[in-house]
C-alpha cells in the first residue's frame, strides 16, 4: 500500500532550492494569491511592454524566473541539468504565442525539430510537445473540427497544417523523442484528435512515440479512450495518452452557455476528478496498449496512479508511465516522485522575455482560479523556511 505521503517530504522537494530562491517563490505566490494583485499586476505589465518601458528586466528577475527555464534552450541547461542530478527529466517548451501568419508557423515547427533534435543529444530531455494552434491558423482547426466545406484555399491550407504535424511527429520518431499535442479548444480538438490518431498509426506500431493530450474535465474523454483504444488495437498501433484536466474551463463554459449547447465541461471539480482518475485508471489497466503520461499538480490522483501502479505490478520506472508538472510549481511532487524512481519531467517553459509574457500571465491567472493550489505551494515553503530554521548547519544548498 502506497501509505506514506511522500509528497510532504519538503526538504527533497526544495533541495535545489537556496534561501534567497525559496523568498522569492513565498514572495511570487503571495502575490499570486491575491486575485486583484494578478489582475493589477497583469494590466500592468501588459501596459508597460506596449509603451516599451524598461520593465523587462524586473519580469526575468521574478516571474519569469520562477515559471520559465531561461530565454534559449542553452540557457534553460543550466536548470536542466540541475534538476538531473534528482532523477528529474525536463521537457523544453518554447512558449512564444499568437502567431497568425504562415510564416510563422512554418518558423514555429522548424523551432519543435531544432528543439526535437536538440533533445535527441540530451539524456534529460525524453519529451517535445507542441501546441496544435501554434503551427496552423486557430480557425482552421476549428472549421475542419465543424465538417464544414472547406474552400479551395482552405484545403491547401489544411493540407500544410498537417503536413507540419507530419514532420514534426516523423522528427520525433527519426530521434526517438515523444512528442506531445496540446489539447486545446474544444471547438478545435475534433480535428486534433483525428489527426493525431493518424500521426499514432503512423509512428507508433512498436511503441507510442506521438501522444495526444485528453482533457478529462470534458466529460466525453473516457468513451472517447475507450473507443481510441479499440481502434488502435484493431489497427495495430500504441495509443500515447498525456492525460490534463483542462486549462480552458471558464472559456468553454462561457461559448457553451451563450451559444446555447449543452457544455462539454463535468458539471463540478468532483466530477472531473472523477473522469480524470477513471482515464487515469484505464489507461493503466491496459497499459500494454497505452502509454501513459499523466500531467497533474493533485496530489490524490499522483497517488492514485502510485498505488494502481503497486496493485498491477508495473515496475515503478516502466517506460511507458511518465509524471510532469510545470516548471515553478508542485516541485515537492516532481522531486519526490523522482526521488523513489518514477519516470518523472518538468515541462519547461523558454523564450524571450517578452514574448513569453501571456503564457507567465495565464500562469498567475491559473493559480488565481486553481482553488487550494496556491495555498498549498505556500503552506510547502513555510514549512520548508521553518525546517531550515532548526537545522541551520546541515547547509540546504546544493
Ligand atoms: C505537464 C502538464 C501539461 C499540461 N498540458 C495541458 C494541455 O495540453 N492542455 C490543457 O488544457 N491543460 C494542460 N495542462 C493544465 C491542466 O489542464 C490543468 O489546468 C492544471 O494542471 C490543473 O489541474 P491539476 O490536475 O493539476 O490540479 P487540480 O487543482 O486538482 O485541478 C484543477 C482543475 O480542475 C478542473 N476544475 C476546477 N474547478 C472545476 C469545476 N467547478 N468544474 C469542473 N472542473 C473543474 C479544471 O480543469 C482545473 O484546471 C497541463 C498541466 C501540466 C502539469
Amino acid at each position: 500500500m502506497i501509505t506514506q505521503k511522500i509528497f510532504d517530504d519538503t526538504e527533497t522537494a526544495f533541495k535545489l532550492k537556496s534561501n534567497e530562491d525559496l523568498n522569492r517563490a513565498l514572495f511570487l505566490f503571495g502575490m499570486i494569491n491575491r486575485p486583484s494583485l494578478v489582475k493589477i499586476g497583469t494590466y500592468l505589465t501588459k501596459v508597460s511592454l506596449k509603451l516599451h518601458l524598461p520593465v523587462e528586466g524586473l519580469i526575468k528577475k521574478t516571474i519569469f524566473k520562477q515559471f520559465s527555464g531561461g530565454e534559449t534552450m542553452e540557457e534553460c541547461m543550466k536548470v536542466i541539468e540541475k534538476m538531473y542530478t534528482k532523477k528529474l527529466h525536463s521537457i523544453l517548451d518554447y512558449s512564444v504565442e499568437g502567431k497568425v501568419e504562415e510564416a510563422q508557423f512554418d518558423a514555429a515547427m522548424q523551432k519543435k525539430i531544432s528543439i526535437i533534435e536538440f533533445a535527441s543529444e540530451k539524456k534529460e530531455l525524453p519529451y517535445a510537445v507542441f501546441k496544435p494552434t501554434g503551427i496552423g491558423r486557430f480557425e482552421i482547426w476549428e472549421k475542419v473540427s465543424s465538417k464544414d466545406t472547406l474552400t479551395k484555399e482552405e484545403e491547401e491550407e489544411w493540407e500544410r497544417v498537417k503536413n507540419r504535424v507530419d514532420l514534426i511527429c516523423n522528427a520525433a520518431f527519426k530521434n526517438d523523442i515523444g512528442v506531445l499535442a496540446d489539447g486545446e479548444e474544444s471547438w478545435m480538438q475534433d480535428a486534433a484528435d483525428d489527426l493525431m490518431e493518424e500521426m499514432m498509426k503512423k509512428y507508433n506500431q512498436e511503441k507510442a512515440i506521438v501522444f495526444n493530450t485528453l482533457q478529462c474535465y470534458r466529460w466525453d474523454r473516457l468513451n472517447y479512450l475507450q473507443a481510441l483504444h479499440l481502434k488502435a488495437k484493431a489497427a495495430g498501433y500504441k495509443v500515447g495518452a498525456k492525460i490534463v484536466r483542462g486549462a480552458y474551463m471558464e472559456k468553454e463554459n462561457e461559448r457553451a452557455h451563450k451559444m446555447g449547447y449543452p457544455t462539454p465541461i463535468c458539471e463540478s471539480k468532483e466530477a472531473t476528478d472523477v473522469s480524470f482518475n477513471g482515464v487515469l485508471a484505464y489507461c493503466l489497466a491496459y497499459i500494454d496498449d497505452i502509454s501513459l503520461f499523466v500531467g497533474s499538480h493533485n496530489e490524490m490522483s499522483n497517488y492514485l496512479a502510485l498505488q494502481i501502479m503497486e496493485d498491477k505490478n508495473i515496475a515503478i520506472n516502466d517506460s511507458r508511465v511518465w509524471f510532469s508538472q510545470l516548471y515553478g510549481m508542485s516541485d515537492h511532487i516532481s522531486l519526490n516522485l523522482a526521488k523513489k524512481g518514477y519516470n518523472t519531467a518538468k515541462l519547461v517553459p523558454f523564450g524571450p522575455v517578452r514574448e513569453v509574457v501571456p503564457y507567465l500571465i495565464r500562469r498567475a491567472q491559473e493559480n488565481t482560479s486553481v482553488k487550494g493550489q496556491t495555498g498549498r505551494e505556500l503552506a510547502l515553503l513555510i514549512e520548508e523556511k521553518k525546517r531550515r530554521k532548526g537545522e541551520p548547519t546541515k547547509g540546504n544548498r546544493e
